[in-house]
């Protein structure tokens, strides 16, 4: 199968256009062409030789995801079903609001991480995404939202784990942050991991991307955080957290904890106090993260009033934490929720 042009990188394509013996400058012009313009045929690129279009055309397709579902939700959450060429899908959910527009991004279909309250977990891992298939969830919502609507954040807190798909999420970061391209904001992009140590380091030495970090801590020792998440039995919570603490960040820049209330699981007061004591000199937020029932999975919601209590323990002593609103729900758009049994249904 030919390479998907839309997953290539710049660096990518200056060597593939110095291979074939192409003026490196074309790079650019594909670029704008893709991206900019929103083209998606090799004719169209008209300040291209003909030669290199074609040339182009022999070894490369460009394909969008096609859309296999999407759902309104009665807040406005779009949750929809992105369709790769081999038929995988995965679920996006495009989240609105007033003034700007947010996509959850997936990274794989599936996952192989195990976390006990997450429903994406009780696929395991079906395969990784490439970065075409990353990108194209964010140009399929873009079509969406249509063009007087621009997605202006994203968050990677989809389906999978984005740093056990390293190579990919590090190309898709590239393009979408290439100012000739489309030009987001590392500011406006959050990876959500895990908590893959290495990987954590590896991404912060990384000197072709940035982006904003949320670590899935959902657990404030070792044995707690191990029962919910088996990926803590590798990566201890002790060295994630020192890890943690140890990166350089910028001015104003913080860390984003997600924290998930499982009622008389994690949402007790002491867990509140331990967390405060773990982040204890670490530039971090907190996102309290209310758990969205599942009949798949043995956890429950926290009544409100416990959530109330849990963020004002943190509050109270300075550590700034917000509850996430749960968006989407009604449709099954809202974290954790995220599953994909191949959907019969072709649109709606
Ligand atoms: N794999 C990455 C990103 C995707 S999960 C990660 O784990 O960070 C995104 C967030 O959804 C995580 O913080 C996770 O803790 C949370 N989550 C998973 N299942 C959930 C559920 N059932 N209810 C609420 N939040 C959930
Ligand atoms: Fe994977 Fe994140 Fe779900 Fe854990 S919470 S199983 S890492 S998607």
């Amino acid at each position: 199968v030919k390479p998907n042009l839309l997953g290539q990188t710049e660096d990518q394509l200056r060597q593939w256009l110095s291979v074939h013996k192409k003026p490196g400058f074309a790079a650019q012009q594909i670029i704008d062409w893709l991206y900019v313009k929103g083209c998606r045929s090799f004719e169209e690129m008209s300040n291209l030789s003909k030669a290199l279009r074609s040339e182009l055309a022999a070894q490369f397709t460009i394909d969008l995801p096609s859309l296999a579902l999407s759902q309104t939700s009665r807040d406005g959450t779009v949750k929809f079903l992105c369709e790769f060429g081999d038929g995988k899908q995965v679920e996006s959910v495009l989240l609105t609001h007033e003034d700007h527009h947010t996509l959850c991004v997936s990274t794989q279909v599936g996952c192989a991480m195990g976390c006990k309250f997450c429903r994406t977990a009780t696929m395991g891992l079906v395969r990784h995404l490439d970065a075409s298939e990353i990108v194209g969830q964010v140009l399929l919502a873009q079509q969406i939202l249509g063009p007087d609507k621009r997605l202006r954040n994203l968050v990677f807190m989809g389906m999978g784990e984005p740093f056990h798909n390293y190579d990919n999420l590090i190309r898709s970061l590239e393009i979408l942050l290439n100012p000739k391209g489309l030009d987001y904001s590392w500011r406006r992009i959050t990876v959500s991991t895990s908590g893959l140590t290495e990987a954590i380091v590896r991404f912060w030495e990384e000197t072709s991307v940035k982006a904003m970090l949320a670590i899935s801590l959902n657990g404030v020792t070792q044995e707690a955080r191990q029962l919910l998440m088996p990926v803590t039995k590798k990566n201890h919570l002790e060295d994630l957290i020192e890890t943690c603490r140890q990166l350089p960040l910028e001015k104003r820049q913080r860390i984003t904890f997600e924290y998930i209330l499982l009622a008389d699981v994690t949402d007790d007061a002491k867990s509140a106090k331990q967390l405060v004591a773990l982040l204890n000199g670490i530039k971090a937020k907190v996102n309290l993260i209310p758990f969205n029932p599942d009949p798949a999975l043995p956890f429950k919601a926290p009544s409100a009033e416990k959530v109330r209590e849990f963020q004002n323990i943190l509050t109270g002593r300075g550590l700034l934490a917000t509850v996430r609103k749960s968006r989407g729900q009604d449709v099954g758009a809202a974290c954790g929720q995220l599953a994909s049994e191949n959907q019969t249904v072709t649109s709606n």
